[in-house]
């Protein structure tokens, strides 16, 4: 997980990362008590490099640290022989499902009473969910990393944002979908595809092309002073 630095064999560490005594969080805010409660310590050094070597976002990296919480909260359930695999909601969902408004409540309520049913205090979790906000105040802070020359989107960072929320999105509609055609109100087989292609338009210039199309071109027709 940790091991992509290969540089630094022989570099004195100023911190014990991996050798740590493992009840130590690596660091004092409210990720490294995630990573001590939740998952690996190596997972400390994962968050700086997918942020230095990997240019993934604060906002991604909140839900993969996110993701990450609870992934590890169903893997140490002992009391159930429910793996992660075998939930009935994905870590993503999960997280939503406890971090954001944006599942319908009845959704949500699902998603709360399987993570009860499996031995988990859903409200603890919630509570170790972390925000952006706390992701940048980590890096500047606990990993002395400064964030703020970031800031600007790579076109990779937008393409992956899209994607995300395009997947998100889809699952939601998906879920209505089922819903409608199980209660026999608007009926459909089970093999269904939900699609979400989003489209950018330009309300001076009238232009107007897909979002995949926007993000690897210079925008739009309007003159560039005037956007
Ligand atoms: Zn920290
Ligand atoms: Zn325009």
């Amino acid at each position: 997980m940790s091991s992509n630095q290969p540089s630094s064999d022989d570099t004195p560490t100023t911190s014990n990362h991996d050798d740590g005594d493992a009840d130590t969080p690596p660091c004092t805010c409210k990720i490294g008590a995630g990573i001590n409660t939740y998952t690996q310590r190596g997972f400390h050094d994962e968050i700086t490099r997918l942020y230095e070597t990997d240019d993934v976002s604060l906002r991604d990296l909140e839900h993969r640290i996110n993701k990450e919480f609870v992934t590890g909260a169903i893997r140490h359930t002992a009391a159930t022989d429910w793996g992660v695999g075998s939930f009935d909601a994905t870590p993503s969902e999960i997280v939503t499902a406890l971090h954001d408004d944006s599942l319908p409540p009845s959704e949500q309520n699902r998603i709360v009473t399987r993570l009860e049913q499996a031995g988990i205090d859903s409200e603890e979790l919630s509570k170790s969910l972390i925000s952006y906000r706390t992701v940048k105040n980590h890096l500047n802070n606990c990993v002395d990393i400064d964030t703020s020359k970031n800031t600007e989107i790579t076109r990779t960072d937008a393409r992956n944002t899209v994607g995300w929320a395009r997947t998100k999105c889809e699952r939601v509609i998906s879920r209505t979908v089922e819903r409608l055609s199980r209660t026999g109100m608007s009926t459909i087989s089970d093999d269904f595809d939900v699609t979400v292609t989003p489209r950018v338009t330009c309300n001076e210039c009238g232009d107007s092309m897909p979002i995949s199309e926007f993000i690897s071109s210079d925008g739009c027709s309007c003159p560039t002073g005037d956007k």
